[in-house]
């Protein structure tokens, strides 16, 4: 077993499925303990780590209810359901209490299979540690680290100013009114205060070396606010999901063409 296998913990108490639906997650690769009963389901689930449960409502002993509370109590592991066909009470039941999804027998293993691989994604890109370095080329951000350099030198800036940059950096393209600039950076919603933050753009641009007339990376908008964006071809560093987070959050940004040079 390596570090990347995932272990799933299968509850059914029906023998031909528990067997079937186990030698098929086996085949995908992941690690599987089943169990046929629900006692004996929780405390495997007490004694080792799971990646993720598929757990049949209806059990013998305690329920697949019972083991659902059992383990939501404790974790935020994903759980599959599985329930009879017609059991449209206790699907509602299993999902109110905090399972992720469900499946209604009869199902195809494939089906499972990519039910689970779906919920292991997920719950992977919940885990990952939030993005630290945003590097646009001649602009580099160290969140985490508190540092921003530009073509490699320190640039030495206050706790408004970075955190105005870094609001505006995560989502390029995107348009922040001065209101919401306000509220994320000082953290106060106040009207008169707006205007502090055009005092602070003002700074953060010269620190930068960014000229408001032909601005590199910050660009006022109209009326509204300001947005951040980078010099399109600028190589988004190495790290493959930084690319990815960059592409995704380009996507949801607004129209890209500098609409002002303030
Ligand atoms: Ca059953």
């Amino acid at each position: 077993m390596t570090a990347e296998t995932r272990r799933i913990l299968l509850v059914e108490d029906e023998k031909a499925i528990r067997d079937a639906v186990a030698a098929y997650i086996e085949r995908e690769g992941y690690w599987v303990t089943s169990v046929g009963d629900g006692q004996v389901a929780v405390e495997e689930f007490d004694k080792h780590r799971f990646d993720l449960i598929v757990l049949d409502l209806m059990l013998p002993g305690l329920s697949g209810e019972g083991v659902c509370r059992h383990v939501r109590d404790v974790s935020d592991v994903p759980i599959i359901m599985l329930t009879a066909k017609g059991e449209v009470e206790d699907r509602i039941i299993g999902l109110e209490l905090g399972a992720d999804d469900y499946l209604v027998k009869p199902f195809s293993p494939r089906e499972l299979i990519a039910r689970i691989r779906a919920l292991l994604r997920r719950a992977h890109i919940e885990s990952e540690p939030q993005r630290e370095v945003l590097d646009f080329g001649h602009l580099v951000i160290d969140v985490s680290g508190h540092r921003v350099l530009v073509d490699d030198v320190d640039v030495d800036l206050t706790a408004s100013e970075f955190k105005l940059l870094t609001t505006l950096s995560r989502y390029p393209g995107r348009v922040y009114s001065r209101m919401e600039l306000v509220e994320k950076v000082l953290g106060y919603d106040f009207e008169g205060y707006e205007r502090t933050i055009d005092s602070h753009v003002k700074n953060l641009r010269a620190k930068l070396g960014d000229d408001p007339r032909t601005p590199t990376w910050i660009f006022t908008v109209h009326g509204v606010g300001y947005r951040f964006d980078f010099p399109k071809g600028v190589s988004l560093g190495s790290d493959p999901d930084a690319r990815q987070y960059l592409d995704v959050s380009r996507t949801i940004g607004a129209p890209s063409s500098p609409t002002d040079t303030r």
